[in-house]
């Protein structure tokens, strides 16, 4: 195995996230208000070896998680035999997926059988109306039955991902500690990230995790003690509920220094930080098996140039205009 990935901060990158594709079919208003919309010809989007070609690379410098995501991951056609492929690698540990639910109550089972090992589903909020009208879709009740299923099927981890925005679902955290009180699931409060397209929404409903977090300790929640390997969450448990609430800040002053994870499009173009400018391209590096020794010397040259944290607190939001482009 080559050296393990550690970059000028001494981090280390045991995580990859990979975009499938920037479609997406809902219109959630702070990422794709107005839905998705292709301005230029249809780019073809990394194939199925290309994908393993990317993840023997990565995983041979010390790589174990892969969680797909996108746009929205599961349009694809081929997903399941990408979950699969992924899933097969000898040294990939855990298969994760983020997806907006639209399949999930058809399809969870064939993912899970497929080797999906994580899931982490968006459901901002807990009230139908409020849902449809955020995402433009009315799916919260097939949303909430396809988690079921998957609390049945046995996954590692299942989480609930909620942007946290003011005025929309900034009020109810009480919706969400009953959700939790018998499901064994993590809630993750996101705060809202700024993005190149999203400013005025971004200044009318951002609002700091902390507002939760302070009702939570309130009530008797415990932050629990982190391990390395955790990544940016902080979560916090209580002993009378079956789930857990976490909380990402990515405007908090040491939200960077846990950064264990690196990016790809789905086009191959390695992004070093969620916000960073635009990256390079591996895919010519992507088309051999033969080509691994340049893949890998490439990511690992490429690492220099991790900043040691994104500038968001500036408004700078680096070539990100929108989310559905890197996968959040
Ligand atoms: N379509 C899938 C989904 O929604 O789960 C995967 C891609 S989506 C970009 C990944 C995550 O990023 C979602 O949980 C979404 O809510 C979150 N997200 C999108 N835009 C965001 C923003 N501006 N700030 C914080 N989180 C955001
Ligand atoms: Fe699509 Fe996910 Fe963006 Fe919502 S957050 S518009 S589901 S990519």
């Amino acid at each position: 195995m080559a050296q393990a990935l550690t970059d000028n901060f001494g981090r280390t990158f045991p995580y990859l996230r990979l975009s499938l594709t920037d479609v997406c079919n809902f219109s959630c208003d702070y990422c794709l208000p107005d839905g998705f919309k292709r301005c230029s010809s249809k780019p073809s989007f990394l194939s199925r070896q290309e994908i393993i070609n990317l993840v023997d690379a990565f995983t041979e410098l010390g790589t174990y998680k892969v969680r797909l995501t996108g746009g929205e991951p599961t349009l694809r056609r081929d997903f399941v035999e990408i979950v699969k492929a992924v899933a097969n690698h000898p040294n990939v540990s855990q298969v994760a997926l983020t997806t907006n639910g639209y399949r999930l109550e058809k399809q969870v089972q064939k993912w899970f059988l497929a080797g999906l090992t994580h899931l982490n589903v968006s459901v901002d909020t807990l009230d139908q109306q409020r849902f449809y009208q955020l995402t433009g879709h009315n799916k919260l009740a097939s949303i909430l039955k396809g988690i079921d299923k998957a609390l049945e099927l046995g996954f590692a981890k299942i989480k609930l991902n909620a942007v946290l925005l003011k005025g929309v679902n900034d009020q109810q955290l009480p919706q969400f500690l009953e959700y939790v009180k018998h499901k064994k699931v993590s809630v993750r409060f996101i705060e809202l990230m700024q993005t190149g397209d999203n400013l005025t929404y971004f200044k009318k409903h951002h609002v700091a995790n902390e507002v939760l977090y302070r009702q939570l300790e309130a009530g008797g929640w415990q932050p629990k003690i982190k391990a390395s390997a955790d990544g940016p969450a902080v979560e916090y448990y209580h002993s009378d509920y079956q789930g857990t609430l976490g909380f990402i800040s990515p405007y908090s002053k040491d939200f960077c220094t846990g950064c264990n994870r690196l990016r790809v499009t789905s086009v191959g173009d390695l992004r070093l930080c969620l916000f960073g400018e635009q990256g390079v391209s591996l895919r010519p590096l992507l088309q051999r098996p033969e080509q691994q020794p340049q893949l890998i010397s490439c990511i690992q040259e490429q690492l220099n140039y991790k900043a040691s944290s994104h500038f968001l607190a500036v408004g700078d939001t680096g070539v990100t205009t929108n989310l559905s482009i890197i996968g959040g």
